[in-house]
């Protein structure tokens, strides 16, 4: 992608989503310099997936960069991510989040945090299942977390062309969401669905944080 295509691309995208609706530029497998486009065009929250990547371009952007860790963690890469991401939006375990707030205490920070729910039948073995979401919310010792901030959810729809079950996976987060809310805390207030192919669709069933990789940057080359 050239630089202008960069821009021109967040230009087109943010005259599609309305206010209220925050936008992560998934910037996975693009180099930095791609970044610092989508930088120069407006662009604050990025969301990167792999740990090492995310570490290697941090100190390649400017400092007001809000980076958003949105893979699968891995236990033993938590502390290396504390206090240099805004918002961890794939916590998909208990024993995950736990080890989240423990590191963030040590080192004196409060991390941000989706909880990612697992509607979508063969995308993904990650999440907790709406039930044991709404469980954990209910019952489990989340107000013992004293250096994280339950935020919401983040969740993916199957990846399919059938528009009535994307959106019905997408209503599946959105009531998980609205369902835990009432016992979760006041902050809790993200819906984190929605990427390049179904966006329009994770808003119009209620997302107010979408994640754009392709549609900015172009196609990621594995
Ligand atoms: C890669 C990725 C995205 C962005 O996907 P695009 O189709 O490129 O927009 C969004 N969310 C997660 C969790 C991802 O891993």
């Amino acid at each position: 992608m050239t630089p202008t295509a960069i821009s021109e691309n967040l230009r087109r995208i943010r005259a599609t989503i309305p206010e209220g609706v925050t936008m992560v530029a998934v910037s996975k497998f693009h180099p930095a310099e791609a970044l610092r486009e989508a930088y120069d065009a407006g662009q604050r929250i990025f969301g990167e997936s792999r740990q090492q990547e995310l570490l290697k371009k941090i100190p390649q952007l400017p400092a007001d960069v809000k980076w958003h860790f949105i893979g699968h963690l891995q236990t033993n890469k938590v502390r290396s991510l504390i206090g240099k991401v805004a918002m961890i939006e794939s916590v998909d375990s208990i024993r995950l989040l736990e080890l989240i707030d423990k590191e963030s205490a040590a080192a004196g920070v409060v991390t941000d945090v989706l909880l990612q729910v697992h509607v979508a039948a063969e995308e993904t073995k990650f999440g907790f299942t709406p039930g044991e979401l709404a469980e954990f919310i209910a019952t489990d010792p989340h107000t013992r977390l004293s250096a994280t901030r339950l935020r919401g959810v983040m969740g993916m729809a199957t990846n399919t062309g059938d528009t009535g079950h994307v959106s019905s996976d997408f209503r599946a987060i959105a009531d998980c969401f609205r369902h835990a809310k009432a016992s979760a805390p006041a902050h809790f207030d993200i819906i984190s669905m929605g990427m390049t192919h179904d966006y329009p669709l994770a808003i119009e069933c209620g997302a107010n944080m979408v994640r754009i990789g392709t549609a900015i940057f172009g196609e990621r080359e594995y």
